[in-house]
């Protein structure tokens, strides 16, 4: 018998498949011999689980012959109780990836159009082509931040979905609240808006827009949250979505059934008991944060304004040799071709490696 798949395959595929940007994978990191690297290239947390959190984990791992609960009931009880909601209102999903998937499912038929600033999450045009919408892109300002005045001109009357990232990704900046008001009032009411609050955790901006406190007046907006950052479970795939009941009603039906899995739902509630000491760890993040982008300031860099656990550097044609110095210097950073790199706030001798070399591109690069 000849070994199968020597011919080409015949069968078709979506065409959609041939235009979605290509996933590109992190740089493995450098081996360098004495020199410790360090993954900052996709802003988790540095810490190490909480003890409690791997005990739990592995309590749950004790019955994993078992399907998990289908409709996550006992999360949704424990978020809903944290955020001052009904559980009615949440959905929980495999990251809040996994639910942005789910609400675009719910509300786009095939040509629907889906708005969002550009450049910000990279799963954004993926998911929306997947869905089969339109994304519509609007460009960010010139300081990183969202243009509200132009994506409220950009709804038509086939948009059905809004995105607006907050603190966004890459460039940390975030959306105040007056700002995200005056935009939903130039809204139709029946385009749902999703306020993805993936960092928000790590907002220190007193005016910060925030989706909860939106949804009084906004009954539209959905916020969505992740245990992937903050908490520090990105590799365990939780996230969540506060909606309006008819909503979150509608997102059960669009979920992959059993997504969130047993170990995930049993850390998720474990976190949310245990948020003092989660928050510290935030607390010393946004420090260190604060700590950089002050010396950075110092160094002479202008960079958009972050609320988030990483930094942008604009960097345009220099982005190239700057995601190598980084590389060399055994640190894996996030390069957007010829636009800018995106390095998360890691462990402090990455920090601190960090600014030394940002010193160094600054006197010989310019
Ligand atoms: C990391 C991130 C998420 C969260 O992803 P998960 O699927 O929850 O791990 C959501 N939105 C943005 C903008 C992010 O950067």
């Amino acid at each position: 018998m000849s070994a199968p798949f020597s011919e080409p395959s015949a069968v078709r595929l979506r065409p959609v498949l041939g235009s979605l940007p290509a996933y590109v994978a992190g740089r493995p990191a450098p081996q360098i011999p004495g020199l410790t690297t360090f993954k900052i290239s996709s802003n988790e947390n540095p810490y190490p689980p909480l003890p409690s959190v791997l005990g739990v984990i592995a309590e749950a791992a004790a019955e994993i012959n078992r399907y998990p609960d289908m409709t996550n009931t006992e999360v949704r009880a424990a978020i809903a109780a944290f955020v001052g909601r009904e559980a009615d209102q949440v959905v929980v999903g495999p990251g809040s990836t996994g639910v942005l998937a789910q609400i675009m499912g719910a509300a786009c038929d095939a040509g629907d159009e889906i708005v969002f600033a550009w450049r910000s999450f990279e799963a954004y045009p993926i998911l929306a082509q997947l869905a089969g919408a339109t994304p519509v892109t609007v460009p960010l300002t010139a300081s990183g931040e969202h243009d509200l005045d132009a994506m409220a001109a950009a709804v038509t009357g086939r948009t059905r979905l809004v995105l607006l990232c907050t603190p966004n990704n890459p460039t940390g900046t975030s959306l105040g609240e007056a700002a995200v008001r005056a935009f939903l009032r130039r809204l139709p009411s029946d385009v749902a808006v999703v306020m993805d609050e993936a960092y928000g955790e790590f907002s220190r901006d007193a005016g910060h827009a925030d989706g909860l406190a939106l949804q009084e007046e906004f009954p539209q907006v959905i916020a969505l949250r992740t245990f992937s950052k903050a908490f520090g479970l990105a590799g365990l795939r939780v996230g969540y979505g506060v909606a309006h009941p008819a909503i979150a009603e509608a997102l059960a039906k669009t979920a992959i059934p059993f997504g969130v899995n047993r170990l995930a739902q049993a850390a998720a509630i474990h976190s949310l008991g245990v948020v003092d000491e989660l928050n510290e760890r935030v607390d010393a993040l946004v420090a260190e944060r604060e700590r950089v982008t002050a010396a950075l300031a110092e160094q002479g860099w202008v960079l958009p304004d972050t609320q988030a656990n990483f930094l942008y550097f604009p960097l345009g044609e220099a982005s190239a040799a700057f995601d190598d110095a980084c590389h060399e210097a055994g640190l894996v950073v996030r390069r957007f071709g010829a636009e800018g790199v995106r390095v998360s706030i890691g462990e402090t001798e990455a920090n601190d490696r960090l600014l030394a070399l940002a010193r160094e591109f600054r006197a010989t690069v310019g």
